[in-house]
């Protein structure tokens, strides 16, 4: 395993692009790995791309940027919407997580790219999971995550480690970090071509980016753009 090199669980959206600017400017080498599973995610797919070529030239570190992997996980449709009964929609719908929302996808998401970063050398892993403001998420959280990579480096016979570097940050505090790793520039990226609406709106521009400005997802990028404005003056 190269300690200088990391795999990073890049979707497209605003957590996972800060993430990728964080390890390219902390490992030499640097890999991504998205998911695909549902039809929301097809307009994530397409802007990782576009994140993706333009993180590689934002900056020096950028040259660091190694290969891209996605994997289709098709199957994790079985236990999403259409898995739901009539009374736990009801109990699902009350929790503000949509509908497609998998129950432990995160877990899903690590243990597929462990098994990538095992064969590629890889020892670290990198993830946008973050506790602060994602409490309806308890694959999110820093003791879930942990225990994972604990488990993961016990069944890999390797040591795993896990970074997450949004775990105890808000959204105003990504914001500022997205700055300081990478000034205007990487703000205008994550504005312009970062994807996070869950219903897929890339028709509405606001300042904080696209979306449909309604949903949990954009009711918090829209909230912490307006604190970090606040924090700023
Ligand atoms: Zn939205």
């Amino acid at each position: 395993m190269t300690s200088s090199s990391a795999l990073v669980l890049f979707s497209g959206g605003q957590d996972s692009t800060v993430c990728l600017a964080w390890a390219l400017e902390r490992y030499e080498a640097v890999e991504t790995i998205g998911f695909t599973y549902g039809q929301r995610h097809i307009v994530e797919i397409e802007q990782r791309a576009v994140v993706r070529s333009k993180l590689a030239t934002l900056n020096e570190a950028g040259r660091r940027l190694g290969p891209d992997t996605v994997l289709d996980l098709a199957a994790l449709k079985s236990v999403s919407d259409t898995a739901l009964t009539r009374e736990t929609e009801i109990t699902f719908a009350a929790t503000g997580l949509p509908t497609t929302f998998v129950p432990a996808r995160n877990l899903l998401f690590l243990t597929y790219a462990a098994a990538l970063a095992y064969r590629r050398g890889i020892g670290t892993l990198v993830g946008g999971m973050c506790e602060t403001d994602f409490s309806g998420y308890p694959d999110c959280r820093n003791d879930t995550v942990q225990a994972l990579a604990h488990a993961l480096s016990l069944g890999l016979d390797k040591p795993m480690s896990v970074e997450t570097p949004l775990m105890f940050i808000d959204k105003a505090a990504t914001w500022e970090l997205a700055s300081s790793l990478g000034g205007q520039k990487l703000i205008d990226l994550i504005i312009e071509d970062t994807h996070t609406c869950y219903l897929g709106d890339r028709s509405h521009r606001h300042p904080w980016g696209y979306g449909c400005g309604q949903c949990p997802a954009c009711e918090l990028r829209a909230k912490g753009w307006t604190a970090w404005q606040a924090r700023k003056i």
